[in-house]
């Protein structure tokens, strides 16, 4: 599953492609790490994400064990320098072997550590048979990064056998014991040259990296390296962030009218410019307001919101025998606060009851207080919540 560079050169590989993709500064610190020219991200101890890998791990062995079973015993490609293992994959293809594990692919800048490739009757230039890449997936369905991935192993193989893959398949997970895998297929010439201008962009920005960078909050922070060094850099920044429920556009409007971190938007007052509804600027103001306070007091500040006929707890249901109460007691309740404020909890549990019957009370004993007003504002109605 990994395709960092084991021999110390600083190449390219699809896991770098699909952080470019999603954050530029990652895949740029990424780069600069593996040159030397700045210290490798720390690693976080977060045993969620150890969990994850295991599971990774664990669902690796089981497909490799139900390929075992169609193909046979495969061959393993040894780690080690990545030409020995490049070596060894292509005496492997060349021999015609079935299936092969941990087959190290390269060329150019790339490389790229495939699980699997396995052997198609499909004649390619070099050999009367052809090979396409399989990838173990622990998630549930195929995410545009995988699809990524074994296209550009698709290419890789390309440089090898005369002609890149026509099919690339990922073996995704189900949950289920009994068959751990689902094999989903993928006609590589759909994705492969959108695949194929991301790898050249990508090229370009290795080529020539910006520097003085200052990422934002993006969908890929969560599998990002370099989480916890944003974090700080975006605390000592006092950047405008930091700001629960401020959008990537808000900021941007903010930066462009001076407003440039949070200290400076919670001391905005009455003031309105364009891009911003007044209503909504009062509230990014308010919460910045809130999170300076509880910031510099160590206490959590708490503004009351005015009662407005049909909102907030006017949205209460009648209690009801089944209703069900979670109780948070910790900060790190955040994210599971957010999870229900976007809906997520009511739209599962909707399936099987009417949402309107469920009522959450969450309890954040150590919450920043500010996210009762980012709560408030975006919990879906037929939920409840207390703080
Ligand atoms: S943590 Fe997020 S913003 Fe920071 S480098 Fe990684 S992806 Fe980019």
């Amino acid at each position: 599953m990994s395709d960092n560079p084991d021999d110390g050169l600083a190449r390219l590989s699809p896991t770098l492609a699909a952080a470019f993709l999603g954050c530029s500064a990652s895949a740029a610190w990424t780069l600069e790490a593996r040159r030397g020219l700045r210290e490798a991200a720390e690693p976080v101890d977060d045993p969620q994400a150890a969990l994850v890998v295991r599971k990774g791990h664990e669902h690796e062995a089981a497909c490799l064990a139900g390929l075992r079973k169609l193909y046979g015993d495969s061959v393993e490609i040894p780690s080690g320098p990545l030409m020995a293992r490049f070596g060894a994959t292509v005496d492997a293809m060349d021999r015609g072997v079935p299936l092969i594990y941990q087959a190290a692919l390269t060329a150019g800048v790339w490389l790229g550590y495939a699980d699997f490739l396995l052997r198609v009757e499909d004649a390619c230039p070099r050999w009367a048979w052809s090979y396409e890449p399989w990838d173990a997936k622990l998630a549930r369905s195929a995410r545009p990064e995988h699809l990524l991935q074994i296209a550009l192993y698709g290419d890789l193989l390309g440089t090898v056998q005369g002609r890149a893959a026509n099919q690339g398949s990922l073996m995704l997970g189900t949950g289920e014991l009994e068959t751990p895998y689902k094999v989903e297929a993928f006609p590589l010439h759909e994705v492969r040259y959108y695949v194929r201008r991301a790898a050249r962009r990508l090229e370009a920005f290795a080529a020539d990296l910006p520097t003085g960078l200052m990422p934002e909050p993006c969908g890929y922070c969560s599998k990002c390296d370099w989480s916890a060094a944003c974090e700080a850099r975006w605390e000592e920044a006092d950047h405008l962030c930091r700001v629960a429920d401020i959008t990537k556009k808000q900021t941007r409007r903010l930066t462009e009218v001076g407003v440039s971190t949070a200290s400076m938007l919670a001391n905005l007052n009455g003031v309105r410019f364009a891009g911003i509804a007044p209503n909504t600027l009062v509230r990014l103001a308010q919460q910045a307001r809130l999170q300076k306070q509880s910031a510099e007091t160590g206490l959590g500040s708490l503004e009351i919101i005015p009662h407005q006929p049909g909102l907030g707890f006017d949205k209460l249901p009648l209690a009801d025998a089944g209703d069900l109460f979670f109780d948070f007691e910790a900060t790190r309740c955040t994210r599971a606060v957010s999870n229900i404020c976007a809906g997520s909890f009511g739209k599962r549990r909707s399936t099987t009851k009417k949402a309107s019957q469920f009522r959450v009370i969450l309890t954040c004993a150590s919450a920043p207080s500010g996210l009762m007003i980012a709560c408030r504002r975006s919990m879906p109605s037929p939920n409840s919540w207390r703080f």
